[in-house]
């Protein structure tokens, strides 16, 4: 082990349903435009070419129950309800039909977006990275295990804001599914223990203020609150 110039920062991690052991996160990646009508409520058209990739910093997570300041430099914080996938096993240029091999398990995560900076990016052809990957922009849920909740290809995925559905789709409506995206990912770079996937939001994404309770989830997968408040 090397010595550090100073203590380094604790590991980012999430809860595991059912246990004391939390999940020690290394990288979160993000799929693009997964859903068809999300797609086309950005004003693009959904179709077949590969799926695209974020990032956002491991240390954006939050917990379930958080309180997540409204951040800076936006006034258009939108929420997408996403499904997370927990990776467990190294694995490149995994085949397809290995992929769920790989899944630790699974959860419900937000990827809390800076709309109006992203869309400026995406215009300018600049990176999305400050429009998605700012402090506390990656709530998660609890991951629960394939053994407890199997491999979800269907299910409602939903979000609401102040008890309002904002969000109501489907995991059949995937344009990528969990192993098509294992699989590509892992063309791309090495799939670690530790990784966490953002699988994409269906449609209804929209802006929230500090004051709003957000909650959302993913049928036989579980739930996910968080309240947006003052910096
Ligand atoms: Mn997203």
């Amino acid at each position: 082990m090397p010595t550090f110039a100073f203590q380094p920062n604790p590991t980012p991690s999430v809860a595991i349903v059912g246990r004391e052991e939390r999940f020690p996160v290394r990288r979160i990646i993000c799929v693009g435009r997964n859903y068809a009508a999300h797609a086309r409520e950005m004003g693009k058209d959904p179709d077949r070419e590969p799926p695209f990739f974020f990032y956002k910093p491991a240390d954006a997570l939050v917990d379930d129950g958080a309180k997540v300041p409204y951040p800076p430099l936006t006034a258009n914080l939108h929420y997408e309800i996403e499904l997370v996938v927990a990776v467990g096993a190294s694995g490149a240029n995994v085949d397809k039909s290995d992929a769920l091999r790989h899944v630790f398990g699974y959860a419900v995560g937000i990827d809390l977006t800076r709309r109006d900076l992203q869309i400026a990016a995406r215009d300018l052809g600049r990176p999305w990275d400050w429009g998605k990957g700012f402090d506390h922009s990656a709530p998660c849920g609890p991951i629960a295990s394939p053994d407890q909740v199997g491999h979800p290809g269907r299910g409602r995925i939903w979000l609401a804001v102040n008890g309002e559905i904002r969000q109501d789709s489907d995991l059949s409506e995937l344009i990528w599914s969990v192993p098509d995206i294992i699989s590509i990912a892992s063309q791309s770079v090495r799939l670690m223990p530790g990784d966490l996937i953002y699988t994409g939001t269906p449609a209804g994404v929209g802006p929230v203020v500090a004051g709003d309770r957000i909650t959302g989830g993913v049928a036989g997968v579980g739930d996910l609150a968080i309240e947006i408040v003052q910096p």
